[in-house]
């Protein structure tokens, strides 16, 4: 029997760097749309995209938040690209102790790019929206889902299940006492 394989949607921004002019319009909306109340301020340093800018080289490069880091990495690389020279931070989307970038200015707390997910869902992100250079452009495509994250999504499901059934505490309890029992 042919098992259709389980599809996801995958939501990828694209950068043109050819059109990006760094009016860093991008940086106010994501800004204002992830302020509380939304849009109640607007500040460069809490927006998940940053624009890296060296002007006299006539470089901006709009680069979105990805994961934290504890550690900086070392060896890094510069790299060429049309006669402009880029350092491998500015392509970096992690929040790395080595810069300020994506971390939250009050608590330094790492941010990260959520693709604007909210209730209900915006036909584009904010950053994407706001680009009228068309240097951001939005997709969505359909991947199919490995065997691991079908297993998790699996895991998901059933311990769903339980706590609605049982309760939290009661399935807390017991995966506990489970994990006990196994170590020995
Ligand atoms: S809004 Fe578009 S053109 Fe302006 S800085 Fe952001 S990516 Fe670049
Ligand atoms: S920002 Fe630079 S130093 Fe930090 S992890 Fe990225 S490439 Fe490495
Ligand atoms: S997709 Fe949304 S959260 Fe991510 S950088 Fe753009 S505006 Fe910010």
């Amino acid at each position: 029997m042919n098992v259709e394989p389980k599809k996801k949607i995958v939501k990828e921004i694209k950068v043109n760097l050819d059109k990006c002019i760094g009016c860093r319009a991008c940086e106010m909306a994501c800004s204002g749309f992830h302020a509380v109340p939304k849009f109640s301020s607007t500040n460069p340093a809490r927006s998940r995209i940053r624009v890296i800018v060296e002007d006299r080289k006539d470089v901006y490069l709009p680069v979105r938040a990805g994961d934290y880091t504890s550690a900086e990495c070392t060896g890094r690389n510069t790299y060429t690209i049309h006669g402009k020279e880029y350092s491998q931070c500015s392509f970096c989307t992690v929040s790395c102790p080595s810069r300020d970038l994506f971390k939250e200015p009050d608590s330094d707390l790492p941010l990260k790019c959520d693709m604007c997910e909210s209730v209900p869902p915006l036909p584009e992100p904010m950053c994407v929206q706001v680009c009228r250079c068309d240097a951001l452009t939005y997709v969505e495509k359909e991947e199919a889902v490995v065997a691991e994250e079908v297993k998790r999504d699996e895991i998901d499901m059933g311990l769903e299940a339980l706590v609605s059934k049982h309760g939290i505490n009661k399935v807390v309890d017991t995966v506990t006492k489970l994990s006990k029992t196994l170590k020995r």
